[in-house]
């Protein structure tokens, strides 16, 4: 029987970013899509700056940025377009340029995720130990017997099995893979529905120097929310239901036509419709994340509504924090419990995101409390080499032990773990070391993910401290918690 380490289902970001993580570290994964081509729906429009962080760990910034919409990381909420003078600026939960660059050497960006899955894709073709087929679809996952297999389905209708020592299920929503789990999605359905045009108009033009990552238009009779979705002028224009519009209403292309020209404040506004869709969504968690070898991430194990736009770097964040994960059991380097992170690290922010999208007003909040969330207590960025290379740059994809100076007993006490696992010794200067709260003869070590494991040792039995810290983590024992490492460093 054909059988690959991993199979990952779905090439949306969770998938994509999962089985990237996994070709990085050399695991043989198998990608599977069931469609033929990617979605040309521009569907989220904001990538955050842990996620810009991760494609900068994978050389992919430049790229991504290259596709960006040059905004503020804010609302304006105005009555039309026109009038966006008398706008009002409302923080959204992602930090402005200013905000990032005090935080991290990457900055949130208004890019749409058709793009993003684009650059993801191609990067992942390039991988050599990644395989990628489109057009196939998983119609069953079985966990019962010895091995686990998917069955997938080609465009000719012919099935196969393939068997995988593990399975992800980044198949979204409506996840084929949680249901042959049997695994539930707790919460609400239908919490939000609404109406999505995407449309070409020279609103820019109409704009001006007021550019922002979304428009709250509050005209009687134009209201919605106006989005750039990436360059030539292409937009989004949602409308609650409720809101105007009935579940039943059809509404013309021409009606829609002069609901943007309203919004936009301009009547003869050239309006080109490219697509409308209904959509409805949930505010729900699955009852667990896993099932055996099978692993839910993405869409498959949380919904959120539009509000707040964290469904995508959510999805983001789940598939690296999976794909590093299971990369270090299949290399070896961990036992297989310490895959129970997953679920105990990806949970608590994916249920913060659920509640902030049931919330009428999720999409207010201020950048400070959201940022933690999407950072997840990760190390302090600190530039090493002003404005090119950051403590994050640093970080290996095993063990990565940052230490105050050349002092051989960290050398020698890594060197000593090597064959159970590697760890990569980083001397930092002192002021860098200072920032990171590392003593002049201490040491910091980390995750891939940037998570500290243990740290703020001194030399003194270095090789034992490192030792009972590694055992501890590669058996499960999760990362240190954000806030005990931020009262650390806030202490010294
Ligand atoms: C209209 C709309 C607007 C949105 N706006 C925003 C926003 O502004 N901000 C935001 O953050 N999020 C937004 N989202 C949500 C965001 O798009 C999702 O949260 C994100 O795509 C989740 O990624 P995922 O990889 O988990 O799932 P998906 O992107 O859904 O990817 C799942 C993939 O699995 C494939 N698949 C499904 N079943 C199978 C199968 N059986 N076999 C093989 N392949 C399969 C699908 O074809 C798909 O490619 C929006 C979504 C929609 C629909």
């Amino acid at each position: 029987m054909e059988k690959h380490q991993v199979v990952v289902v779905g090439a949306g970001p969770a998938g994509l970013t999962a089985a990237v993580t996994l070709a990085h570290a050399n695991v043989d994964v198998l990608l599977v899509e069931r469609r033929v081509a990617g979605s040309p729906l521009p569907r989220a429009t904001v990538l955050s700056l842990r996620t810009m962080e991760l494609l900068r760990w994978w050389g992919l910034e430049t790229r991504i940025r290259e596709g960006a919409d040059s905004v503020e990381m804010t609302m304006l909420e105005m009555p039309t377009a026109a009038r966006a003078s008398e706008g009002t600026q409302i923080a959204v939960g992602y930090p402005t340029a200013v905000q990032s660059s005090v935080v991290s050497p990457s900055e949130a960006v208004c890019v749409a995720q058709d793009y993003l899955e684009v650059e993801l894709l191609d990067y992942v073709s390039s991988l050599s130990s990644a395989t990628v087929e489109r057009g196939v679809e998983v119609i069953d996952v079985n966990t019962s017997a010895e091995v686990t297999t998917v069955t997938v389905r080609g465009a000719t209708g012919r099935r196969r099995t393939i068997a995988a020592d593990y399975v992800i299920g980044a198949d979204g929503a409506w996840s084929a893979v949680r249901s042959a789990l049997g695994i539930e999605m707790i919460g609400s359905d239908g919490v939000l529905n609404g109406m999505m045009v995407e449309f070409r108009a020279p609103l820019w033009d109409v704009l001006g120097k007021h550019r922002h990552l979304l428009y709250s238009i509050t005209e009687s009779g134009a209201a919605g929310t106006l989005l750039p979705a990436g360059q030539g002028d292409r937009w989004l224009f949602g409308k609650q239901l409720g809101h105007g519009i009935k579940p039943t209403d059809e509404v013309t292309h021409d009606e829609l036509r002069h609901h943007i020209q309203a919004a936009a404040g301009v009547p003869g506004l050239e309006v080109q419709i490219e697509r409308v869709g209904r959509f409805s969504s949930a505010a729900q968690l699955a009852e667990r994340f896993s099932a055996g070898n099978v692993f839910l991430v993405g869409d498959a194990a949380h919904r959120v509504t539009p509000h707040g736009g964290t469904g995508l770097n959510v999805a983001i964040a789940g598939g690296f924090d999976l794909g590093w994960k299971l990369a270090w059991v299949q290399r070896g380097w961990a036992s297989a419990s310490l895959l129970s992170t997953y679920e105990a690290e990806r949970r608590p922010p994916a249920a913060h995101n659920v509640d902030r999208s049931s919330d009428p007003f999720g999409a207010r909040r201020d950048a400070v409390t959201e940022m933690s969330v999407d950072l997840g207590g990760r190390i302090r960025h600190v530039w090493v080499d002003p404005f090119r290379l950051s403590t994050l740059d640093l970080i290996g994809d095993a063990l990565t032990l940052f230490v105050a100076a050349e002092v051989s007993a960290w050398d020698a006490a890594a060197t000593a773990l090597a064959r159970q696992l590697p760890i990569t010794v980083v001397p930092l200067e002192p002021m860098p070391a200072r920032s990171l709260g590392i003593s002049s003869d201490g040491a910091l070590l980390v995750r891939p993910d940037g998570l500290p494991v243990a740290g703020w040792w001194t030399s003194v039995n270095a090789k034992d401290q490192l030792r009972h810290a590694v055992v501890a983590f590669v058996t499960g024992q999760p990362a240190l918690q954000p806030a005990s490492f931020a009262s650390h460093v806030n202490s010294t």
